[in-house]
């Protein structure tokens, strides 16, 4: 992890009155912060409370993903946000002790336990560049795309090779086919000069079945 768990889901401390409603990562004052889902900004905290400065997302999924503590916001209520998009800044306002982020998430109005996105979050955290040509998937997802599409690459060579092999092989039997057609044809010529019967007939017949040859492969293959 990029950035340290300060404070785990659930826990009791003197500082808060309840069980921790979400789980602290200890991330520098000022780090940037991106939304983790599409999504609406539905409350921007004005610092007062203990959350201090920090911004609600009703994402399209339905959940509510809430940041606290930030010393910068850079959203307002009513903001459509993708995922990627700059919210603000991190900080230490409201209840902190120490700069850290504060990360919530409610599911049908309740808090749950958002440890699982912490990759995703810190993934996308801090002075890094976003794919945003890539739609929202998590982390596993997109190496899951990645490996997909590796896949797919090597499929398209490996179907390119096979093509490639059986292309060299047509061509290879029209090269013979001609050589022993002109080999053969130049013999029965020759035999025909010295009134062999029927070596016209060998020779027509030699290069007729060139020309089919030559015509079903080459239609066989491109
Ligand atoms: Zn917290």
């Amino acid at each position: 992890m990029k950035f340290k768990l300060s404070s785990a889901y659930g826990v009791l401390e003197e500082v808060r009155e309840g069980p921790h409603t979400g789980i602290d990562l200890s991330v520098q004052e000022g780090t940037i912060l991106r939304s983790i889902v599409d999504g609406e900004v539905t409350n921007v905290f004005d610092g007062s409370g203990n959350i201090g400065e920090g911004v609600k997302i009703l994402g399209e999924d339905k959940r509510e993903y809430i940041y606290g503590h930030m010393s910068d916001v850079d959203v307002k209520v009513g903001d459509k946000v993708n995922f990627g998009d700059v919210l603000g800044e991190s900080g230490n306002t409201g209840n902190s002790t120490a700069p850290h982020l504060h990360f919530g998430v409610k599911e049908n109005g309740e808090f749950v336990d958002p440890s699982i996105l912490a990759p995703k979050l810190e993934s996308i955290t801090g002075d890094i560049g976003i794919d945003k040509t890539v739609p929202w998937y998590d982390v596993e997802g997109r190496a899951e795309l990645a490996i997909e599409s590796a896949k797919e690459n090597m499929k398209e060579e490996f179907k390119e090779m096979i093509f490639e092999f059986l292309k060299a092989v047509r061509d290879l039997v029209i090269d013979l086919a001609d050589a022993f057609v002109l080999l053969g044809g130049g013999v029965f010529i020759i035999l025909g000069a010295w009134k062999l019967k029927k070596a016209n007939r060998w020779v027509s017949i030699l290069f007729v079945s060139r020309i089919l040859i030559k015509a079903l492969l080459g239609g066989y293959i491109g």
